[in-house]
């Protein structure tokens, strides 16, 4: 019988959540719930001086935007809790001490100043800078004669002086490690923290946890967890070690280097679902030609066998182009309900609020084409919200039409137009078209005045459309204002 699948996402909350730390969510999620196993969320909060108020809180909202929902950890529980390592510490505690009783590890009582010379020295003679294991061989009596004169300690590893250690990666395969490269790690600081290393062995095996996945950045850790792993006695997981996103420069992503946060792409407009569907496609594909995949279908047909082992970079241009496509397949309702509170954040303040929804659901489909983010529909559909456009005369003029033929245009629109009963797409089609011919003007030329005069825009959705949903009273008004303004040059 196989073990049923359980992956955990272990942030440290130590700032805002990128692209470059939710990667490995996402695939921690799809291999959960490709196997029908369990996703845990863990938050990896010991290291104090690097802990970030409102971090985790910033990573759940960003972990629940993107769908990615836990079975356990903060806010659902679960058998294996707290999930919160600071809310663990007597465990990792009880752990360093049990692995000194069996002789794996001891107390370090080296101070700060005399770690930092012999690094300093180390790093003078070109030498591999680490621990010289001076306490290594310290006596119980020893360490108590130290202890009662109050100096503080750590708790390190003791790391075989030779030889080599093999550790096993899905996506990698093998790769060796010799031990004299690895020195004696420090597993609980003398603030009676755990380091990384201790308190994510202990709790990948209190959680029972089966597959490790995380950043290829954390490969050079890994022997110093099966290290432990075998002085405990434990079985480890298994590791997949994740090909690290890159930005177009191919230098690694970070906070540092302006990686933007998750949830900016959500103010930004970006769906969650198309960015889902792009950032998995950044490790993982299906063959050499899908990119359009839903999530169902993802969780179906993923495979760890078809995770890259090379670094993707994150191409701005394909997430834009995703989300366009992502938009112009929603429904109409559901992009119109996603629509509204862009529109009522970026709209100009002398647009009327709230807005009314049955109209933006009305406009919607006129929008939806031209769009590649949520928040560009307020700069690009403003027209349909003002009372008050502000025309200017050059953009009626164009290489086929002077101005002339421009106002002569829309003063017979004005009445023309004035005389439907019905205002509606056909009526209005039928109306130009034929006012085009009466004129002895290309319908285009009549189309385009008009649009520029219902949109004061170069580029609109389509102008029949666009003129019911704006309706006479407005067309016409506009109309008027577009003569005033062409009347006076
Ligand atoms: N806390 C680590 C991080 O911030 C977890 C690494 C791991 O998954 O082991 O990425």
């Amino acid at each position: 019988m196989t073990v049923p699948v359980r992956v955990r996402f272990a942030p440290s909350p130590t700032g805002k959540v990128h692209a470059g730390n939710i990667h490995t969510a996402i695939f921690d999620y799809l291999w959960a719930r490709h196997t029908g196993g369990t996703f845990i969320l863990r938050i990896e909060d010991t290291d104090v001086e690097r802990k970030e108020a409102g971090a985790v809180e910033h990573m759940m909202e960003a972990l629940k935007w993107l769908g990615l929902d836990w079975d356990e950890g903060p806010g659902v529980g679960g058998p294996y809790g707290p999930y919160y390592q600071s809310q663990r510490l007597p465990l990792y505690k009880a752990a360093a001490e049990k692995l000194v009783a069996d002789g794996h590890a001891y107390y370090c009582f080296c101070s700060t100043e005399r770690l930092e010379a012999m690094h300093q020295q180390q790093e003078a003679n070109k030498q591999l800078t680490g621990y010289d294991r001076a306490c290594r061989n310290l006596t119980a009596e020893e360490c108590k004669a130290k202890e009662s004169q109050g100096i503080k300690s750590v708790v390190r590893f003791k790391v075989p002086l030779e030889g080599q250690m093999t550790i096993h990666d899905l996506i990698y395969g093998d790769i060796s490690f010799d031990y004299k490269n690895i020195d004696d790690f420090v597993m609980l600081k003398s603030d009676g923290y755990p380091t990384y290393h201790l308190a994510n062995v202990v709790d990948d095996t209190a959680m029972k946890i089966t597959h490790v996945i995380r950043g290829e950045e954390w490969i050079s850790s890994t022997p110093r967890h099966l290290l432990m792993y075998q002085a405990f006695g434990y079985t480890p997981p298994q590791y997949i070690h994740m090909a690290m996103i890159v930005g177009a420069d191919r230098a690694k992503l970070s906070k540092r280097r302006g990686a933007i946060s998750i949830l900016e792409y959500r103010d930004m407009g970006y769906l969650s679902e198309a960015l889902f569907n792009f950032l998995v496609l950044i490790g993982w594909s299906l063959d050499d030609k899908t990119e359009i995949m839903t999530r169902q279908q993802i969780i179906e047909k993923f495979s760890l066998e078809r995770m890259g082992r090379t670094a993707a970079a994150f191409n701005q241009d394909k997430l834009d182009w995703m989300n366009g496509v992502y938009i112009r397949n929603l429904p109409f309702d559901d992009l119109a309900d996603r629509l509204l509170p862009f529109l009522d954040r970026y709209l100009p303040p002398e647009v009327k609020r709230p807005l009314d929804a049955v109209y933006v659901k009305e406009i919607t489909p006129l929008i939806k084409e031209r769009i590649i983010t949520l928040k560009e529909a307020a700069a690009y559909a403003d027209f349909f919200f003002l009372d008050n456009l502000t025309h200017d005369a050059a953009k009626f003029v164009d290489k086929k039409t002077d101005a002339a033929t421009a106002l002569k245009a829309l003063k017979s629109a004005e009445e023309k137009l004035s005389a439907l009963d019905d205002f509606n797409r056909d009526q209005l089609e039928t109306t130009l078209r034929s006012l085009a011919e009466t004129l002895g003007i290309k319908a285009g030329q009549l189309f385009n005045v008009l649009r520029v005069a219902a949109t004061a825009r170069d580029a609109t959705p389509p102008l029949f459309e666009t003129m019911a949903a704006l309706g006479q009273d407005r067309c016409l008004q506009r109309i008027k204002s577009a003569i005033a303004v062409l009347s006076k040059n």
